[in-house]
């Protein structure tokens, strides 16, 4: 069959994790899309009983994402809130005068701190007087990011030079990261933690979370057994590969070695034939086989950058391996992060050196190689 992993994005800005991993389109994974069309504006599919699916836009070439109602006794739980602008507020407004017939929002769960998933959850929870559900990470994170003092920058240039951008590439990625709080202009300043294996009743049923790192540091997931359905998050994705990033405030940390461990407890504890309701695209049946590709796609990229570090390599020099499209530069801040997630991942192997060359520039070479 054809490859559904070859999405077309239309030009434009990127800002979000998940387009950055740019898809080559060689994977071919037979998922199964039960429902062919998504929501329109301001409208909702029924999933299954008590389980409604909504669109919201995104600002970014990923222009959508994909938020959840859940039927919960005398009002709903929503799953995931919106990135904060004024289209994706009118619509919930539509929402709220038609689909919810009338009940109260009693509860917003937010699966991880990007911006498109925890943007309007503090408008949410002003508006509706409900409490944020989400992990303790995820919390921290986007109560950090969307208040106080920057006092990073210095740091991010740093990062970015050691990784092999000029001065003024450095300068740019420096400034990257302030797009955050337009996206989160609040966050509430309590929360109710969800855990691993916490179990959430909602509207009758139980919901089990399964967090996942990697993408984010504590992404929460939910699976109900009894309509054998996963909300995903941007843990698993059918048709991108969810970004994988090193980032500047933990610059030799490995969340590649976090993700794919995530992947193998999710396939362990989710069965094959379970409905995934991802944050982009489609519903998908085809969990496991997935998980799958999504390894595969990492193991091919670590393979083509041990067979480019036969000589040494910075992260900037492996972008033209790893991407072989132009990179804007919002592009070049996820795919330098995604690169060294890929060479820290090696390096934690043994199969990579590290060396601070005199330039300044880290540069990695195979480890037979620099014996
Ligand atoms: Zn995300």
């Amino acid at each position: 069959m054809p490859s559904t992993n070859a999405p077309s994005y239309p030009s434009g800005q990127f800002a979000t994790r998940e387009e950055e991993h740019i898809m080559d389109g060689s994977l071919t994974t037979p998922l199964h899309f039960p429902v062919a069309t998504s929501p329109s504006a301001g409208e909702t599919i029924t999933i299954a009983p008590g389980v409604e699916w909504l669109r919201m836009p995104l600002p970014f070439a990923l222009d959508h994402i994909n938020l959840w109602l859940l039927e919960d006794g005398p009002g709903w739980t929503i799953v995931d809130a919106g990135y904060a602008m004024p289209e994706t507020t009118a619509q919930w407004d539509r929402i709220f005068a038609g689909r919810l017939r009338g009940l109260p929002v009693t509860r917003i769960i937010v699966t991880h701190h990007h911006p498109d998933h925890i943007g309007l959850a503090g408008w949410l929870s002003e508006r509706w007087q409900a409490p944020l559900w989400t992990t303790e990470k995820e919390w921290l994170f986007a109560r950090l990011m969307s208040r106080g003092a920057d006092d990073s920058r210095k740091l991010r240039r740093d990062f970015a030079r050691r990784a092999g951008q000029d001065e003024s590439a450095s300068e740019l990625f420096a400034e990257h990261h302030h797009g955050y709080r337009r996206g989160v202009p609040s966050v509430p300043p309590s929360f109710q933690r969800l855990a691993e294996g916490s179990v959430v009743e909602i509207g009758g049923r139980e919901w089990r979370v399964i967090t996942g790192e990697g993408h984010s540091p504590e992404l929460a997931c939910l699976y109900c057994a009894e309509t054998s359905i996963l909300i995903s998050g941007d843990q698993v994705l059918p048709k991108i590969s969810p970004n994988v990033s090193v980032q500047a405030h933990e610059p030799d940390s490995d969340p590649l070695s976090r993700f794919l461990r995530s992947l193998d407890r999710l396939r362990g504890a989710v069965p094959a034939e379970t409905l995934v309701l991802p944050s982009h695209n489609l519903p998908f049946f085809g969990l496991h086989t997935r998980i799958g590709d999504l390894a595969a796609h990492h193991r091919a990229r670590c393979a083509e950058i041990m067979a480019a570090c036969a000589r040494p390599q910075s992260a900037t020099e492996l972008l033209p391996v790893l991407f072989r499209r132009p990179l804007d530069r919002h592009q070049m801040a996820f795919a330098l992060g995604e690169a060294l997630a890929h060479l820290n991942y090696l390096t934690g192997l043994g199969a990579l050196a590290r060396l601070l060359d005199s330039d300044g520039v880290n540069r990695f070479t195979s480890a037979s190689a620099s014996l």
